[in-house]
C-alpha cells in the first residue's frame, strides 16, 4: 500500500475514531471504535479488521478507494459510517509558559476573555498558540532564517498537497506558513497571526523579509 507522506506516518502516532449515523445506534455519542496513540501499523490492522467485519465487500473496496493514498490524513462518511483517521504528532503544553492571545480577548473571540489562561505549546518542532495554533513569532523569525521570505505564504506546495492543510483560515492578519514536511496542523504551525507579534519582532520579521509581506503592529498586539 502506498501513502501520501509515508516518511511522517512512520514518525507520527494515531487516533482512528469510526462513529455510526446517530440513526443506526442507540448510542447517543455513536462511537464504534476509539482509538489513540497507534502507531502506523497499529492503525492500519484495526481499520483493515474493523472494515472487513463491518462493511460489505463493495463498500470495503469503496472504502479503501477512498481512502487512497491519503490513510492518515482524511476524514470521510462511508455508508451509515464516518471515519476520521488521523496521524498526528504529539503536543507537549509548556505549562510554565502562560500566555494571553490576542484573538481570545478579541471581541469575537470563542470562550472567556481571561487574561493568562493560554499556552504555549510544542507541535513537532514548532511552538504554537494553544488558544488559536498561530506560530510563536521567534519560530517564524526563526522559520524565516532558515527557509527564506518565500516560506510566508509561499504557492510551493502543489494543489493535492493543499488540499492536506486541515481548516486553513483565510480571515486577515494571518499569514501561511508552507513547509513540506508540516502538510497539517497535526505535524506543526501552519499560520501565523500578527497579533502575537510585539514591535521589536514585527521589525525584525519586516527586516528579514526585504519588504515583501510587510506586517503592521497590530494595536491589541501583546
Ligand atoms: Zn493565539
Amino acid at each position: 500500500m502506498k501513502f501520501y507522506r509515508e516518511d511522517l506516518l512512520i514518525k507520527a502516532k494515531f487516533k482512528v475514531k469510526i462513529t455510526l449515523d446517530k440513526d443506526y445506534t442507540n448510542e447517543k455519542d455513536g462511537i464504534e471504535l476509539e482509538e489513540i496513540g497507534l502507531n502506523l501499523e497499529e492503525a492500519l490492522s484495526i481499520v483493515k479488521r474493523f472494515v472487513a467485519l463491518r462493511l460489505s465487500s463493495s463498500r470495503e473496496m469503496e472504502f479503501w478507494e477512498m481512502m487512497g493514498d491519503g490513510f492518515g490524513y482524511k476524514k470521510f462518511g462511508l455508508g451509515h459510517f464516518y471515519f476520521a483517521i488521523t496521524a498526528y504528532f504529539d503536543k507537549i503544553h509548556l505549562l510554565d509558559q502562560k500566555q494571553t492571545c490576542p484573538s481570545r480577548m478579541d471581541k469575537n473571540g470563542k470562550g472567556e476573555h481571561i487574561e493568562n489562561i493560554d499556552y504555549w505549546i510544542m507541535i513537532g518542532e514548532d511552538k504554537c498558540c494553544s488558544y488559536c495554533r498561530s506560530i510563536h513569532p521567534d519560530r517564524v523569525i526563526e522559520l524565516i532564517k532558515m527557509y527564506g521570505p518565500k516560506i510566508i505564504g509561499s504557492s510551493k506546495l502543489s494543489g493535492d498537497e493543499r488540499t492536506f492543510i486541515a481548516g486553513k483560515k483565510t480571515g486577515y492578519k494571518v499569514s501561511v506558513i508552507n513547509r513540506p514536511d508540516v502538510i497539517a496542523y497535526e505535524f506543526g504551525g501552519v499560520e501565523f497571526y500578527s497579533s502575537h507579534f510585539n514591535k521589536e519582532q514585527i521589525e525584525i520579521y519586516n527586516t528579514l523579509m526585504h519588504g515583501y509581506k510587510r506586517l503592521d503592529l497590530v494595536e491589541n498586539g501583546n
